[in-house]
């Protein structure tokens, strides 16, 4: 008998930090649940007239097994025991088919609300400002989206039914019970209860057990994420690590082998104590029943005392779970509390209701006084100013963490200014319809974002309609044709695991196919800081430089080459643009551009 069932998994008693973070149950909370379960009220109306019809007809053969005694075996009546087991047997029949409809409806129903709350959750976290990605573990919202919803689903499967058939099943025990011999009955309405109480305290210490060895699986899973990733294992291997990993790993395991075999014994002594409490009930009713019908000379019957103890046997599994009612309400509430705290959470960024779409577009970018900060204590952006003019270019250049790449995510509204503007044909971002706006920008980031699918997919992600065509002049441009058709399996190749089975300069060539059959009106190219090898560089250079002379462009460049494909180039140091113009200009200047130019990008251009 598993003692970790109930919503969530868990075990059936309330942990201390659950105890205290128990939700308050407000009108609000219980309208807010209610109004996911309403739209299947029909259904759920079919549940309920199934559960009490099969709760019904399937106590009806433990009644019927002392008509069966008495009348048919006593009575030695064979034509009517005959007829009393047939309907047995038709009635038990009866209420396992209704059973199987009633799971099957049951399940329909919980399957539809966790489908109509994961969708909700997941179009809600897509709107999401990127900040919310970047301040949460994925972990957590993986969570919430899985466990946390799955969790609603087992209250509806499980829990609401297992109420209700309980509390009908005890109803109908007691009814039948109290009808045959009020004595027996209440002895057994006094028995029961003291069935619990070893369950109760075995269970305790079970779920103690159990919740150690979650920390430690828990701490077994954190040691195979860390170490059987690609990453990890390129840390592990370059670093030595493997003994110290294996011998970190052992030393996690062998501490589980200690706790699961208490946890297994914990369970088996509770087994032990169960079914001697169970076999002393029944012997307690045949004892009080021969007495009452011994020494009393009571109209009581071998087949009423008979169907007392297999009544109250039934008695002992609703009841038990009935207890435990309060501490799945708590938990489901905790559930439905952290989803609704999720879909609660504001989306920032969006359309804004009177949002425009132009039907003209430019790609003019202007910049006005622009201060931007992601968290509040510390100012990034301290009033950017500029012009980007269609068709024109910009290249940013300034040190590593100056907010280069700051800039760049205000234009497609990854993040919204502070204070000042972010224009685009004259028409502030925040008033353009998102959908358009983000169409009008394609970037080629730094982290080649590829997923694990074929080379065809990953450009296709761009543009679904994109046609074969489209796609070989796109690869074309990027310089990647030749490496495609080159591999094996050409189009068809698996990128692999975020595109590592490629090359840096691979990924980012194929990157900028994708943005070129996105097609947009300003093409941002944040230009990888880590080196390449300058065969790989070249071919990047040449994809790119044509498509800086044909797009508006923004460019975040670290190679003299990028730089000059530029018509202005910004300087932006500490959030500033400390200087702008041309490089033989600014070259000149003696600034940080000079500096930068000194230390870096002749270096470069020597090298
Ligand atoms: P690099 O050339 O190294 O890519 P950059 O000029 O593009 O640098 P940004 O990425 O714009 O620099 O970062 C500017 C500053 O903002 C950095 O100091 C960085 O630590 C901080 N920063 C960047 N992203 C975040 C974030 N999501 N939350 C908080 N701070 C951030």
């Amino acid at each position: 008998m598993s003692m970790r069932g109930g919503p969530g998994g868990r075990g059936a008693y309330l942990t201390e930090e659950e105890k205290a973070a128990a939700p308050k149950v407000t009108k609000e909370l219980l309208a807010r649940v209610a109004s996911y379960l309403l739209p299947y009220w029909k259904q759920m109306l079919i549940v309920l007239i199934a559960i009490a019809v099969a709760s019904v007809l399937g106590m009806m053969p433990a009644v019927l097994t002392g008509k069966i005694i008495d009348d048919g075996l006593i009575g030695r009546n064979l034509d009517l025991l005959v007829k009393l087991i047939l309907a047995s047997l038709a009635v038990s029949f009866g209420s396992n088919l209704i059973g199987v409809l009633q799971s099957w409806m049951n399940t329909w129903i919980a399957e539809h609300i966790t489908y109509d709350m994961r969708s909700q959750m997941f179009r809600h976290l897509q709107k999401m400002p990127q900040s919310f990605f970047t301040s949460n573990n994925q972990g957590d919202i993986i969570t919430r989206m899985t466990s946390d919803i799955s969790g609603v689903q087992r209250i509806i499967t499980d829990t609401l039914t297992s109420i209700l058939s309980n509390v009908i099943t005890l109803i109908v025990a007691l009814a039948a019970m109290y009808r045959r011999n009020w004595i027996l009955a209440t002895l057994g309405v006094m028995i029961v209860p003291l069935f619990t109480i070893p369950t109760r305290s075995a269970g305790k210490k079970r779920w103690s057990l159990t919740r150690e060895s979650q920390a430690v699986s828990d701490e077994i899973n954190g040691i195979l994420n860390e170490t059987l990733s690609v990453s990890g294992q390129t840390l592990v291997k370059l670093f030595n690590r493997e003994e110290r990993e294996a011998e970190k790993y052992e030393a996690a395991a062998r501490k589980q082998i200690a706790l699961n075999i208490k946890e297994n014994m914990a369970g088996r002594w509770f087994r032990v104590v169960i079914s001697t409490f169970t076999t002393i009930g029944p012997m307690l009713i045949y004892l009080v029943g021969g007495i009452l019908m011994m020494k009393y000379n009571s109209d009581i019957t071998v087949g009423d005392i008979t169907v007392m103890v297999s009544l109250l046997s039934r008695m002992y599994g609703p009841v038990n779970s009935l207890l435990n009612i309060q501490v799945d309400w708590i938990r489901s509430m905790a559930m439905f509390t952290r989803i609704f705290e999720y879909l609660d959470m504001p989306v920032s960024i969006e359309s804004a209701p009177d949002a425009v779409t132009p039907d003209h577009v430019e790609g003019n970018i202007v910049f006005d006084d622009v201060h931007f900060s992601y968290e509040p204590s510390r100012e990034i952006l301290k009033g950017i100013n500029f012009e980007l003019k269609a068709g024109s270019s910009i290249a940013l250049v300034g040190p590593s963490g100056s907010g280069k790449s700051t800039i760049i995510n205000l234009i497609p509204r990854l993040y919204d200014v502070d204070s000042g503007s972010v224009s685009f044909d004259g028409i502030d971002v925040r008033k353009l319809d998102l959908t358009f706006l983000r169409e009008q920008v394609g970037i080629v980031s730094q982290e080649t974002y590829l997923f694990n699918g074929t080379i065809m997919e990953n450009l296709k992600y761009a543009n679904p309609k994109a046609t074969g065509q489209m796609i070989m002049e796109a690869c074309k441009k990027a310089n990647i044709y030749d490496f495609i058709v080159n591999q094996e399996k050409g189009f068809n190749t698996m990128v692999g695991n975020r595109g590592l089975k490629l090359s840096g300069g691979e990924k980012q060539r194929l990157s900028i196919a994708r943005v070129l059959l996105k097609d947009p009106t300003i093409l941002i190219f944040d230009e990888a800081t880590s080196a390449l090898d300058s065969i790989s560089e070249n071919l990047i250079q040449e994809a790119i430089d044509p498509l800086i002379k044909e797009k508006t462009s923004i460019l975040i460049a670290h190679r003299l080459s990028t730089i000059l494909a530029a018509d202005e180039i910004l300087v932006i140091k500490d959030g500033m643009i400390v200087e702008h113009g041309k490089h033989s200009e600014l070259v000149k200047a003696g600034g940080v551009y000079t500096e930068l130019y000194e230390t870096q990008f002749k270096k470069a251009l020597e090298s």
